[in-house]
């Protein structure tokens, strides 16, 4: 053991605030004792808001950690892990077939190559700006279109806009590489998840859907390539809690082969920036493992519970309203949104945000100019008592 003189000795070199974190290092388990964030000058909080990438998402848990480590510490092949990995991920999820990929928009880049190039590699090296013998459009309703549709643009292709079914079928043609599908955007097209991917069949037209936010309910991982969708994109870091930089490709075998000849660790193509490690992959299928095995009804019942137990502190504070609510397909969980009469409770929504980012805890949390929302499946266990607290003193503050 270090003499508590000698340590005070070695401390005095350090420059300054430092010296404690510093002086951590020597411990046998660093990661245990030093404070990264808090090294960097950044603050941690309250996740109450939900899986946002800003916000970086989601917390792994401990077996997707361990695997990260495991990982970490040995080498493998690239391709092999991923073959291995695909057909497990595959098996699990009632597919033909998978792969691992660097998040969702990743997954639709490199299913959309897949799509282009089928199993010619040297089509892969054309895109995207030689788009020479490959086809050139994707169709999406425009209800469907979202910034995330810039990652089918990344592949060389053009956007086709219809709205209705009819504007679909006279848009197809001999240029037609694809039809592209917003799940979360179902209810807000007049073309359906069924009756658009009946279309695509009629036509021979591959057909992708982005469920990028989609779990839970759980039933939505063999949902979509059980209906018909040729490709089905995940956000590996949202509700499976796998590695924020990790997503699911799902679907046809011919296609996820194909998706593959644009994925690291060949170079010259559309996805080498879009490398997914060793760590990465195991970790993608231990976390989609472990969320499989869970109890969902009751993680549902707890999230009710939390959330209720945030109504209650909120609503009783004068002229203030709630609203539970769980949104129909994307980010499908328990939610609250609060509002207020702001002659009596003096502080905007934006006030309130603010006031809890800045207190201690840090909680943060979403909404516009209107209400302050809150969801509580991305907290830790407990954390819903400080954010109730904490709720109830900002609104009785204002
Ligand atoms: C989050 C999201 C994406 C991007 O997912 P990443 O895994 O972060 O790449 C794509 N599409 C939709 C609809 C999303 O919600």
């Amino acid at each position: 053991m270090i003499k508590r003189r000698e340590l005070l000795r070695g401390l005095s070199t350090i420059p300054f605030i430092g010296a404690f974190t510093i002086g951590a290092k020597a411990t046998s388990n660093p990661s245990a004792s030093r404070n990264y964030f808090q090294e960097l000058g950044l603050r941690s909080y309250i996740n109450a808001a939900g899986t946002y990438t800003a916000l970086t998402a989601s917390l792994m848990p401990p077996e997707a950690r361990a695997a990260w480590n495991y990982a970490s510490q040995q080498y493998v092949k690239l391709d092999d892990l991923q073959d291995r990995a695909g057909e497990r991920i595959a098996e699990l999820l009632q597919c033909e077939a998978a792969t691992v990929t660097a998040g969702a928009a990743s997954a639709i880049t490199l299913g959309t190559a897949g799509v282009l190039t089928g199993l010619d590699p040297k089509k892969a090296v054309q895109i995207p700006n030689d788009m020479t013998g490959l086809k050139t459009e994707v169709i999406l309703q425009k209800s469907h279109r979202v910034g995330y549709d810039h990652a089918i643009r990344n592949c060389g292709v053009n956007i086709v806009e219809v709205e209705t079914a009819a504007e679909l079928e006279s848009a197809i043609s001999d240029k037609t590489a694809m039809l592209w599908f917003l799940n979360a955007a179902n209810f807000e097209g007049q073309i359906r998840d069924d009756e658009y991917v009946r279309i695509a069949k009629k036509h021979d037209i591959p057909c992708m859907n982005d469920c990028a936010a989609d779990v839970p309910p759980v039933e939505n991982l063999w949902k979509y390539t059980k209906m018909g969708f040729d490709l089905v994109c995940f956000s590996g870091g949202k509700g499976m809690r796998g590695p924020q930089s990790a997503g699911l490709l799902l679907g046809r075998k011919d296609l996820i082969a194909a998706a593959r000849l644009s994925a690291a660790p060949r170079g010259n193509t559309v996805g080498r920036g879009m490398k997914v490690n060793k760590e990465e992959i195991l970790c993608m299928l231990i976390a989609l493992e472990i969320y499989l095995e869970r109890d969902h009804a009751k993680d549902w019942a707890l999230w009710e519970h939390q959330i209720d137990l945030i109504h209650q502190a909120a609503s009783s504070v004068d002229g203030v309203e709630t609203e539970i609510h769980v949104p129909a397909v994307a980010n499908h969980v328990p939610s609250i949104r609060i509002r207020w009469d702001e002659a009596k409770v003096k502080i905007t929504p934006d006030e309130a945000r603010q006031a809890l980012r800045e207190g201690h805890p840090s909680i943060e949390t979403v909404g516009g100019a209107e209400s302050l929302d809150i969801t509580t499946w991305m907290m830790n266990e407990g954390e819903e008592r400080i954010v109730a607290r904490r709720v109830r003193e900002v609104l009785q503050q204002g």
